[in-house]
């Protein structure tokens, strides 16, 4: 090994611990720790404004976010989704007894191709389940279309959009919910963290009630409901990084850009194209090992890691190659090219605020002595 320091694909990034200070000790003053104090009520308020959202409801993780999203919108039978994705995205589906299609994906938005939803949908389902992967939006206004069309609920996996904005709004506005992770790996953390976006005071009234067991007031329970909560010591967290989070997206922006550079030279190497509208959070940095290049994807993966460079596959493998998922019908590695050939060329690379510019050179480095 080197004398280096090792590089992961993300360092979570936080705020001078003196800035949450105040806050810890007013929890520890009032001794208000959890069950929507007022940590919690300021960090939903902000949360929104920031987002431009209408209302937001903060949860445990994102995982939890999503599995509620499905109680509240009851949805049941068969709902569409990506095999490219983080396998949470699927799971919240099979936590509620719903079955899972997958469908294969655009090879420009890397999210659900539109014009294979429709042949999907059966008497059954109920609902689609897209991800806007990296962070990038997928085909809204297509979903839209086929959603409104057939009567179909859209809960959108917005789990990597935080920041993201298209044509001029977040990207977490659309759907019927969306759900965003503050998990300790994403743009924004609250160690773990996450929430619902919904549109209207009713639903989020419902969404709260089901986060918390379902408790309409102290008597009064109104659904199967699960514990959900963020606490006050989370939500504190959020405050302060929420102060933060619009610096650690330009720093970002300006490793992606020095990456683009770089990698516009090497033959093979593939990096995103850039999207007419889309203002990204630089969250990921994936770039895809083509046949031109001079070693195939998994050799390059561990040329990184000899050199003390932890980059990750983000997704390898597909969701519908997990034990739980191959069997089904829509699995087909036949019916999901697109899919799997994104999946078996894709590195994710490091990005985060506080990767340094000779850390930086080291992975460019390795990325082009290898070609
Ligand atoms: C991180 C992630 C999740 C899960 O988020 P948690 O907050 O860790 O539960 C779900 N979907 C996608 C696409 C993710 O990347």
């Amino acid at each position: 090994m080197t004398d280096k320091s090792d590089v992961y694909v993300t360092k979570p990034f936080l705020p001078p611990l003196a800035e949450l200070m105040p806050a810890l000790e007013q929890i520890w003053e009032s001794r208000e720790l959890t069950n929507g104090g007022v940590f919690h009520q300021r960090f939903e308020r902000e949360l929104a404004t920031h987002l431009g959202v209408p209302f937001v409801s903060l949860f445990t993780n994102a995982t939890l976010a999503l599995v509620t999203t499905l109680q509240c919108l009851r949805v049941t039978g068969e709902v569409i989704t990506t095999p490219y994705s983080f396998v949470a995205t699927a799971h919240s589906l099979l936590w509620n007894g719903i079955e899972p299609v997958f469908v294969d994906i655009d090879r420009e938005t890397l999210g659900l191709d539109v014009s294979r939803v429709e042949a999907a949908i059966t008497p059954r389902t109920t609902a689609i389940m897209p991800v806007h992967v990296y962070g990038r939006p997928v085909d809204v206004d297509g979903l839209q279309r086929i959603a409104d069309t057939y009567g179909l609920k859209i809960i959108y996996d917005a789990a990597h959009t935080f920041g993201a904005r298209y044509r001029g709004e977040s990207l977490a506005a659309h759907g019927d919910l969306a759900v965003l992770s503050f998990h300790a790996t994403k743009v924004f953390n609250t160690f773990e963290g996450g929430a619902i976006v919904c549109r209207d005071v009713q639903t989020k009234q419902r969404i709260d009630f089901l986060k918390n067991f379902g408790f309409s007031d102290e008597v009064t329970v109104v659904a199967t409901g699960i514990n959900g909560k963020m606490s006050e010591f989370h939500a504190a967290l959020g405050l302060v990084q929420l102060q933060h989070v619009s610096d650690c997206i330009s720093k970002r922006a300006k490793i992606a850009a020095r990456y683009d550079n770089a990698f516009s030279s090497v033959p093979g190497i593939e990096v995103l194209p850039v999207l007419p509208g889309y203002e990204s959070n630089f969250s990921y940095y994936p770039i895809f090992v083509g046949p031109e290049y001079g070693t195939t994807r998994d050799l390059l993966y561990l040329r990184l890691r000899e050199a003390g460079i932890y980059a990750r596959r983000y997704f390898y493998p597909l969701i519908s190659n997990f034990p739980m998922y191959r069997g089904r019908a829509s699995a087909a590695k036949a019916d999901l090219p697109v899919a799997h050939a994104v999946s078996e060329s894709v590195i994710c690379l490091p990005i985060y605020p506080e990767l340094s510019g000779v850390d930086q050179q080291r992975v460019i480095d390795v990325v082009e002595d290898a070609s």
